[in-house]
């Protein structure tokens, strides 16, 4: 047990680390050119926040929240967070950005969140978002924005396979009628759903259209399409979304089966997909959720956002084969031939400080290993020059300086050897230094 990690996490090691921060710049390079600013929210919050703000009846809160008490007197129930929104909306209130000038744009990048799901390929108990929230902004073009930032950011990291879902689920003046609608269609059919659909049925219809279980999935084929029902508001407000999109050149697709399974949500809905997902083929989730701040007790304050999952959108990059280069590598490797402790070790450990310190990455044996099998350590690192340092060496202040690729190898005297690396990585000289 000792060895094992707790079931539904991931270790992220150097090489993939790697590729996280290549993604990682990718969203923050893209949310500063659509003027969005990061917020950090902490890892918990009180449990309260997201019974009320993601809703009684989901699977997040029914059954899925890390929720434990701490040590105060009374002790307060805590929760990991299990999404986004609700922390931000929460530190969007606590903060007063809703009193600056409207509307406030925010990023998170790479933040773990937490549910106790079933893990399976893509589907983890600790994962990791990166999301934006628009607050303060009723125009369809905010949501056209948060949605070109989604489609934006897939399309700056290569990929090629994805979709965007489209759909609208009204707002409470239209939606009543049409959960009305929709028990009309399912109650005949009520037998057919699953336990929790029929639970769920009479307070939430809008959840069966949601459910993933086979038998639900085909009740939810013939269901009323939400569109049809929508007041006149929001039919422009979804025309509107639409019209902007194509202006922004981001392809999508209505998709009537849409309908996100937070209860915050009004009006636009989106997922962005990919098929080489599988099951879990959803990349990204958002939508325009314009009674959330209120509900969490701040003003009426339209809002829009989304979430993309980081580990789906690296297996999604990893399938396309549009991962990047992982890592630069090593510099120098400073071997140390002679005496394991006196005058030569000491020179290599001066020259490792000044090679770190003219901006190489630079290594070291310290593993006493011989000569020899230093040279080959070098290689099977990668190093692209090694820097050998023997006593013949320090007694004339120079080092001998082999380029691996090229099997070349020069003396040189020791106060230059950094500067002749850098300028032979920048490819100033890239033969005979
Ligand atoms: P949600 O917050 O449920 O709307 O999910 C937004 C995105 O987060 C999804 O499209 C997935 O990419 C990702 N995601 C959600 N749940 C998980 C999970 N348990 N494991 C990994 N990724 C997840």
């Amino acid at each position: 047990m000792l060895t094992a990690r707790p079931r539904g996490t991931n270790d992220i090691l150097p090489r993939e680390a790697a590729h996280w921060r290549a993604v990682e710049a990718a969203v923050h390079l893209l949310c500063r050119r659509f003027a969005f600013g990061e917020i950090r929210t902490p890892l918990f919050e009180y449990t309260e926040l997201f019974q009320r703000g993601v809703g009684e009846d989901t699977d997040i809160v029914e059954k899925e929240m890390y929720t434990f008490y701490d040590r105060a007197n009374p002790p307060r129930s805590l929760t990991l967070r299990p999404e986004g929104t609700a922390a931000v909306v929460r530190a969007y209130l606590e903060n007063r950005l809703d009193a600056g000038p409207q509307p406030v744009k925010l990023y998170y990048v790479a933040s773990p969140m937490f549910r106790y799901d079933r893990p399976q390929a893509g589907r983890y108990r600790q994962f990791h978002q990166a999301g934006a929230e628009v607050f303060g902004a009723a125009d369809p073009a905010a949501d056209a924005e948060v949605i070109a930032l989604a489609h934006g950011l897939f399309t700056e990291l290569g990929l090629l396979g994805i979709e965007v879902r489209l759909n609208s689920i009204g707002c409470p003046g239209c939606r009543p009628a049409y959960r009305e609608r929709l028990r009309e269609y399912y109650r005949p059919h009520l037998a057919e759903a699953c336990p929790e659909c029929r639970r769920r049925f009479e307070r939430n219809p809008l959840r069966l259209i949601d459910c993933k279980k086979d038998a639900c999935r085909l009740l939810a084929a013939g269901a009323p399409p939400v569109i049809a029902s929508l007041c006149p508001a929001c039919a422009e407000h979804f025309t509107s979304v639409q019209g902007y999109l194509a202006v922004l050149g981001v392809p999508f697709a209505v998709d009537p089966g849409i309908v996100r399974g937070l209860d915050y949500y009004t009006r636009t809905v989106f997922e962005v997909v990919h098929g080489g997902l599988g099951a879990q083929s959803s990349l990204c989730g958002g939508g325009r959720y314009d009674g959330l701040v209120e509900t969490l007790g701040g003003p009426p304050t339209p809002a829009v956002g989304f979430a993309v999952g980081m580990e789906r959108l690296l297996l999604t990059m990893e399938k396309e084969g549009v991962l990047p280069p992982a890592g630069e590598g090593l510099d120098v490797f400073v071997t140390c031939a002679g005496e394991a402790a006196g005058t030569v070790r000491r020179a290599a450990f001066a020259l490792l400080a000044r090679l770190r310190a003219a901006g190489l990455a630079a290594e070291m044996d310290l593993a006493g290993r011989s000569f020899k099998a230093q040279m080959k350590h070098a290689g099977r690192l990668g190093a692209r020059f090694v820097a050998i340092v023997g006593e013949d060496e320090v007694a004339r202040d120079v080092v001998g300086l082999r380029e691996m690729a090229a099997g070349t190898q020069v003396e040189v005297p020791a106060g230059e050897v950094a500067e002749r690396v850098a300028a032979a990585l920048r490819g100033a000289t890239r033969t005979g230094f």
